[in-house]
């Protein structure tokens, strides 16, 4: 049978946390979608490539750098549910959530990844988001569908500094209890490069080669994002990662 990996984001941009597993599963035969909630059309435009194009025309521009994302990540398909970006207090929550709820049952049985319950970095929209994944989720038939969450670091596989060599109040910033986190994915160089090219493709957002994701500078995005955190939706935890050894973590998940 076909197996399909799902990611749900906010905005064109946000696939960037997912990026990694996606070409991972596309490699390994999944069929992958992007669901994404709004146009971004409330972001600004910025850098030197768009001088003198409008704000307005930004819904354009992130639809255009969206598609080249997913041509880039061989995404098979995606979808917008084109509700107002930074106005999540607006959405109809409810139609939007069956909308939802319907995009999943039509691709079929799946692995489906969102953002966690904070957000990743707060935003409204993508709390949202993870809101309406939960609801969509729990009306999907059981035992076809598995959920994850995107998280940060867990704190014990951090605090040994040896793969990321952040200062502790970096890490501080960017670790989570160990119980919240079922998974590590450590990429490839291969696949850590062709994530990082996605970055690349929104020059409306990031035009200083990527060194504006998140406000992180650039060296430490990219040791950063080189693994990316998973956790299940019901709670299981795949390892027990308080009691094992660093190269015992990077055990592959789901996939
Ligand atoms: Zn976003």
């Amino acid at each position: 049978m076909q197996q399909h990996l799902v990611a749900v984001i906010a905005h064109p941009d946000d696939e960037f946390m997912a990026a990694g597993l996606l070409i991972r599963a596309k490699n390994l035969g999944y069929r992958t979608h992007l669901i994404c909630g709004t146009q971004g059309e409330a972001g600004r435009i910025k850098g030197q490539y768009f001088r003198g194009i409008r704000d307005e025309e930004l819904s354009t521009i992130r639809q255009k750098e969206f598609g080249v994302s997913c041509l880039l990540l061989n995404i098979d398909s995606y979808y917008n549910l084109g509700m107002p970006d930074n106005r999540a207090e607006a959405w109809n929550f409810e139609e939007s959530a069956a909308e939802l709820e319907a995009i999943l049952l039509s691709i079929g049985s799946s692995v489906i990844i969102t953002f966690n319950s904070d957000g990743g970095n707060r935003h409204p929209d993508h709390v949202g988001m993870h809101r309406m994944t939960v609801q969509a989720f729990g009306a999907l038939p059981k035992n076809e569908y598995e959920l994850y969450f995107n998280t940060m670091f867990p704190k014990s596989y951090s605090q040994a500094h040896t793969l990321l060599k952040l200062p502790p109040p970096i890490m501080d910033q960017i670790t989570i209890d160990d119980n919240e986190v079922s998974a590590i994915v450590a990429l490839s160089k291969e696949e850590h490069l062709m994530k990082l090219t996605v970055l690349d493709i929104y020059r409306s957002q990031f035009p200083d080669e990527r060194g504006l994701y998140y406000k992180m500078p650039l060296k430490m995005l990219e040791t950063v994002s080189r693994y990316e955190c998973y956790e299940n939706f019901s709670g299981g935890t795949v390892a027990d990662l308080s009691h094992s050894s660093r190269s015992d973590m990077l055990f592959d998940m789901f996939l």
